[in-house]
């Protein structure tokens, strides 16, 4: 026998196809769908900057059943024949000392050398993502991410998926039978909703790509001259409705401070509301509807900025 032998095992898959990964070096836990994404042998951590061969990528309870379908293939090939031939051997000594004065009697109690299978299940993930620029399937715990196959980031992905459901949530508060205070009282959240992700956004483009943004503002991405000067006011000057959106960035900040009542500060960012001070400014479905397109384009540009 060679002291090293290669024995093939299939690693089965889940129930809808995905394959569990683990990464060498953050040792965290995604899955990917196999035959989607690109023809590629290499794989990128989602989590970290790891990135090698597919085959580092097995997680430990891959190993250990892979290891023990190995073991018995082994026990099958080599040493099941030694073991059947040693029972013949003390089955014949059995008949043939029948008529003696010394018996021999030998029981076996398991007449196969089986060692038990390792078997294991994948995990449940947070976060199940089409990458928008590969195909890859793939799921991760946490929402943000690199795509395994092309590295990459979801963030912006992830934000118009936070759109989506803004704009679905939007779909339902505008339904006849929901009371018009309830309807009129659920803008605002749509208004905090698509501000958020675009801040969410922002936190994950600070971490994962360096040196474009500055470190001051600290919440650049709810500061909208500040984030359109530091690229440069490609903003301001491609973005389709930008005086409205940064309006409503100010319409947020009176609702998230000041139950929505217009203050110095608001008068002092926008011309014509200095005889409206002290009077609650009122959203309405329409502008509610042209924000959620606006922000969308806001993320366009700015993915558009980052890699043009
Ligand atoms: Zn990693
Ligand atoms: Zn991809």
């Amino acid at each position: 026998m060679n002291d090293k032998m290669e024995i093939p095992v299939d690693i089965p898959l889940d129930d809808n196809g995905f394959i569990g990964r683990e990464c060498l070096e953050c040792e965290r836990y995604f899955k990917l769908k196999p035959g989607t994404g690109l023809p590629t042998k290499h794989c990128h951590c989602p989590y970290c900057d790891y990135e090698g061969d597919g085959n580092t990528f097995w997680t430990k309870a891959q190993i250990e059943y892979a290891q023990s379908v190995a073991l018995n293939q082994v026990i099958n090939k080599y040493l099941q024949p030694s073991f059947d031939k040693l029972n013949k051997t003390f089955k014949d000594l059995e008949r043939k000392s029948r008529n003696s004065l010394i018996k021999f009697k030998f029981k076996v109690s398991n007449e196969k050398l089986e060692l038990p299978i390792k078997y294991y299940n994948e995990k449940e993930l947070e976060t199940y993502i089409v990458c928008d620029s590969c195909g890859l399937e793939f799921a991760v715990y946490g929402v943000f991410a690199r795509c395994p196959d092309c590295a990459e980031l979801n963030a912006f992905l992830i934000y118009d998926k936070s759109l989506d459901i803004t704009e679905k949530k939007l779909f339902i508060f505008l339904k006849p039978e929901i009371p018009n205070d309830i309807r009129m009282d659920s803008y605002k959240f749509i208004l905090f909703d698509c501000i958020s992700a675009f801040d969410g956004l922002g936190k994950e483009l600070r971490k994962k790509v360096q040196n474009i943004f500055p470190e001051r503002p600290k919440n650049i991405f709810q500061n909208l001259n500040a984030l359109d000067d530091c690229t440069g006011n490609i903003i301001s000057n491609s973005h389709s409705n930008y005086q409205f959106i940064f309006k409503m960035f100010q319409v947020r900040h009176i609702y998230e401070h000041n139950m929505g009542v217009i203050d110095e500060d608001f008068i002092k960012k926008l011309d014509g509301y200095s005889d409206k001070l002290g009077m609650r400014y009122n959203l309405s479905e329409d502008e509610i509807k042209i924000f959620i397109q606006g922000m969308r384009e806001l993320g366009l540009i700015i993915k558009k900025y980052l890699k043009p």
